[in-house]
């Protein structure tokens, strides 16, 4: 070693000792950093909001397919999806409301397995098409008030008849009110209703994204 190399060693050393903590710190910031997220990329929606009720239907056979079809429960959708739910979900909190998620982004593989359940599109979209909710821009949801109670909406989730429509008339003042309050907050922060599903809703922009088979991990 030539001697004059020797002081600048002993030197980075001894910086060493004082920096290496904070230089393994930056980089698995920018290790980070290097996951691209975009407006389409799938999110956690707990990641970014812990203000939402959470009854994932299809994790559990409570369902109208009385079948267990997702092995764990989490609400997975694309970043603008989440980011316009959670504005939604803070103007209902405004008004002393809460979101509770019924079902979120589906991979297509569990809408085949639904589809194998019922062969029925009335009831199941067909997975040749895919739906809105294979897209990760849709969500099944209703309205807690403070104490966690759902909001009376006339039928429960997946009720398939006519009562369960935006449109159908014979519904008490209260379930009407009801429906409203979560049409109205919805479809003008990004939303579309969807006329004879009372709890369904898909973002306006997550229309034309590709059908995914993405799947998170269960812990
Ligand atoms: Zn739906």
């Amino acid at each position: 070693m030539t001697s004059y190399l020797k002081p600048f060693i002993i030197l980075s050393s001894l910086f060493c000792i004082v920096s290496c903590k904070s230089q393994t710190i930056i980089v698995d910031t920018q290790e980070k950093n290097s996951v691209i997220i975009n407006d389409t990329t799938f999110v956690n929606l707990k990641e970014y909001s812990q203000d939402f009720e959470y009854d994932m239907k299809y994790a559990t056979d409570d369902n109208f397919l009385k079948s267990k079809v997702y092995d764990c429960a989490e609400c997975f959708l694309r970043l603008k999806t989440v980011t316009a739910l959670v504005e939604a979900n803070s103007k209902f909190m405004e008004k002393g409301y809460k979101i509770k998620i019924f079902d979120c982004y589906r991979p297509l593989d569990i809408q085949k397995k639904m589809w194998k359940i019922v062969s029925n599109p009335k009831y199941v979209a067909n997975p040749a098409k895919g739906s809105i909710h294979n897209r990760g821009g849709a969500v099944d949801i209703t309205l807690v008030d403070r104490n966690g109670k759902e909001l009376d909406m006339g039928t429960s989730f997946d009720f398939f008849g006519e009562e369960a429509s935006h449109n159908y008339p014979n519904v008490s003042e209260e379930v009407k009110q009801n429906r409203i309050l979560l049409k109205n907050i919805m479809t003008t922060t990004g939303f579309n209703s969807f006329d004879s599903e009372w709890w369904h809703y898909n973002l306006k922009l997550g229309l034309n994204d590709a059908v995914s088979n993405v799947k998170w991990e269960c812990k």
